[in-house]
């Protein structure tokens, strides 16, 4: 896949089998939707990603495609914009022949090093490597060391809401890996997403306002060696006309990866 490194290519086929390029999620994706009647002109796109500056390449990549987003990135990208958050997206979503649509890319992230390492990654300007994600890295010290926090502490608002939620995935006792715990977060990340979205949907049904078509891909964002960056394709939700359904995509481009 990368001649990037033998063992981050054994780590990532291990882990993460079926993860393509960045780039090729991208071209992937954006070819589904406009099939689907999704372009740049009509569509807002949003990123619930992790607020690392690591992530930011597949934020600007979502960008390149569809235009400037709507943020609801959180550390390790958890879905804590919440109903109103998403709800806003939706409203600012434009019009076109009638109809609105609206993108989302929701993923934890995780890295991998050349040598095959999980969760370090080299930063630009650091010396050596460091933890992605590191909210993730931080959670799991956390319950390695018997010291999660389950009360809330507003100066520290979202790793709370993080491990909160994480906790109730995870059995009393248990220490996930961090693939293990990267794989819990992109699941309780797509369930929160359907499920703040269905929410809205249902209150919009009972008022007798209509709702903008849209698609959530869900998945993990992968940094490899030498700051390339892979996407592991999750899942892919459609919902046109109210009609939902799962948008078959394994995120590879079917033509080589163009940028409008
Ligand atoms: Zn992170």
């Amino acid at each position: 896949m990368t001649d990037s490194g033998d063992g981050f290519n054994e780590t990532l086929e291990e882990n993460f089998p079926g993860a393509v390029s960045k780039d090729s999620y991208l071209a992937s994706t954006y070819q589904s939707l406009s099939a689907e009647g999704f372009s740049r002109d009509n569509t807002l796109p949003c990123v619930a990603l992790c607020r690392d500056e690591i992530a930011g390449p597949l934020v600007r990549g979502v960008e390149r495609y569809w235009g400037h987003t709507f943020s609801l990135v959180s550390l390790a990208g958890m879905v804590t914009a919440g109903r109103t958050g998403i709800s806003a997206a939706m409203a600012h979503a434009p019009t076109f022949a009638g109809r609105q649509h609206v993108v989302v890319y929701a993923m934890p992230h995780i890295a991998i090093a050349a040598d095959g390492t999980i969760g370090q990654v080299e930063r630009s300007g650091l010396t050596g490597t460091s933890a992605a994600c590191g909210a993730l890295s931080l959670f799991r010290d956390g319950l390695l060391e018997g010291r999660v926090d389950i009360e809330t502490d507003r100066l520290d608002a979202e790793q709370s809401l993080l491990s909160h939620r994480l906790l109730t995935l995870i059995p009393y006792g248990d220490i996930p890996g961090l693939v293990e715990l990267t794989m819990l977060t992109a699941q309780a990340i797509e369930d929160d997403l359907r499920a703040i979205v269905a929410d809205l949907l249902e209150i919009a049904r009972s008022q007798d306002v209509s709702t903008p078509d849209h698609a959530l891909f869900t998945g993990v964002q992968i940094h490899g060696p030498d700051a390339t960056n892979y996407v592991w394709p999750k899942s892919a939700h459609i919902v046109i006309g109210g009609v939902e359904r799962d948008l078959a995509h394994d995120g590879v481009a079917t033509t080589p990866s163009s940028t409008p």
